[in-house]
């Protein structure tokens, strides 16, 4: 087992060494999970609802550390950081109800009675990325669980701290081993080996669209089930009919919250050019006012890129020539800090306004009327998120309905809520997390034909 250093993004100094798995522990992983999964979907659904209770408990009772570790690992704003935690523990908390509301069917036909189960699947990998570590593991993790599979988890390579805490919290609740455990490592050697395990019976993956193909094509050998959240290029679009105030006001936080390193994330505002002059200016002391800085501190809006790398690759989008309209500020020194940037305007070939950014830079785009509004931000292969702002009702409904993707808010900037169905259309993703029928994507339906003439 060789083993890697993690780095703080926002002081660039080691924080901890991790063991990386192999794939032969991989393997071993997979075996043990297997066997733990025959006595999991064996438990009662009252006592697997209990002990899901007992977990998000164990969660709850160590908010704190969890958020600091994230802190630390991640750079994510400690307000925030308190935030996803607390994510943890209410998503098992909602699917602790699950099991027990597992139903089947009962269908009269002729001669007999068939009736449905809802089976588990058996094992089940999660590939996570690392811009949210705590929230997207859980969104797995716990329907997973309530429908009795074994769940065996790759954090990103870069993210793991937080993951591998939640593996010892839920058996400190009294989990049964291997149940769920947590493999830290690349995603080249751990997450392709559950992509090509024959015992893994699903993947859900979280992440970029490229690795999203490559393991789509990985599991068709296995013909694998799998659920794909992929990338984004999300508009915010802006009619003169809105409170423009609030629109703008607003318009940071849809995009540079995580420092943009969010599939959610609205990267393209469309504004319509009558207010077009006006949302700017309000634009940017909005703008300018977003706190980024020290993670640690409770005021604090936006903290650091996750990585060097990942920070030279968000720069590329904004080279020397890139039309700035405005940028808010960003400390000096150790840290891979990048500043909330607005480009405007700008042309439809340049890449910030064609690829996803993964960083805090927005383009600002005027459209003339609601058919061109609709045009530009169906043009991309993505379609996961969306914001649209209009005091006409009508307006908002038949926008809502045109735009091609899976998660709209209208008059707000919120994006996800665990309690309702969120995924991608396009080469955003396939299938769909969170909501009352999560369990769907974690159950096989067996049906079962009863004679009754005998
Ligand atoms: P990746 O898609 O490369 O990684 C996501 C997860 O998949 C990580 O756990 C990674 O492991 C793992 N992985 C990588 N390669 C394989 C493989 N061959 N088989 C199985 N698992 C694999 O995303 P990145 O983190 O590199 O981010 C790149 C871009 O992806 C971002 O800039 C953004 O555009 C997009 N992205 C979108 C996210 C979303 O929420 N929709 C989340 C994260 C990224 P490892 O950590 O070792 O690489």
């Amino acid at each position: 087992m060789t083993s890697y250093t993690i780095l703080n993004p926002a002081s660039e100094r080691p924080v901890t060494t991790v063991p990386g798995t192999s794939v032969e522990e991989t393997d071993a992983a997979i075996t043990r999970a297997d066997a733990a999964q025959r006595e999991w979907r064996a438990v009662s659904p009252g006592d697997r609802a209990r002990l899901l209770r007992a977990f998000a408990a164990e969660v709850d009772a160590h908010i704190e550390e969890l958020a600091q570790l994230e802190v630390a690992n991640s750079g994510h704003p400690v307000g925030a950081a308190r935030w996803e935690a607390g994510q943890i523990r209410d998503v098992l908390q909602y699917y602790a109800a699950a099991p027990e509301r597992l139903l089947g069917k009962q269908i009269p036909v002729a001669g007999g009675l068939n009736v449905t189960f809802a089976e588990p699947l058996g094992v089940v990998g999660l590939i996570v990325p690392w811009n949210f570590p705590m929230p997207i593991l859980s969104w797995g993790l716990a329907p997973a669980l309530a429908a009795g599979n074994a769940v065996v988890a790759k954090p990103a390579e870069m993210t793991p701290l937080t993951a591998m805490r939640i593996g010892e919290l839920a058996l400190q609740a009294g989990l049964p081993e291997h149940v769920f455990q947590v493999l830290p490592g690349k995603g080249s050697v751990v997450g392709q080996r559950l992509v090509d395990h024959p015992t893994v019976r699903k993947i859900v993956f979280t992440g970029s669209t490229e690795v999203g193909q490559q393991i789509m094509t990985g599991c068709a050998k296995h013909v694998k089930r799998l659920t794909l959240e992929l990338g984004g290029k999300s508009a915010n679009i802006i009619f003169a009919d809105s409170d423009i105030e609030r629109a703008a006001a607003t318009a940071p936080y849809a995009v540079f919250d995580n420092a943009g390193q969010d599939c959610c994330a609205r990267s393209r505002i469309l504004v319509q050019r009558s207010v077009l002059d006006k949302f700017m200016e309000l634009l940017e002391p909005a703008v300018k006012g977003v706190r980024v800085g020290d993670p640690t501190l409770g005021d604090t809006e936006m903290g650091p890129l996750i990585s060097a790398s990942h920070r030279a690759s968000v720069a590329k989008y904004v080279p020397d020539d890139a039309p700035v309209a405005f940028r808010g500020s960003a400390p000096e020194g150790p840290g891979y800090w990048f500043a909330p940037t607005v480009l405007a305007p700008i042309g439809s070939d340049a890449p910030a306004y064609t690829e996803e950014v993964f960083g805090p830079v927005v383009t600002v785009t005027p459209f003339e009327d609601e058919a061109e509004a609709i045009e530009i931000a169906n043009d991309t292969p993505y379609g996961l998120s969306g914001s649209i702002w209009t005091g006409n009702v009508g307006r908002a409904l038949r926008v809502a309905r045109a735009v091609e993707t899976g998660n709209l808010s209208v008059n707000s900037h919120s994006s996800v809520r665990y309690w309702t169905p969120f995924g991608g259309f396009k080469q955003s993703g396939l299938g769909r997390e969170l909501g009352p029928d999560a369990l769907d994507a974690f159950t096989e339906v067996k049906n079962v034909f009863i004679a009754t003439d005998n």
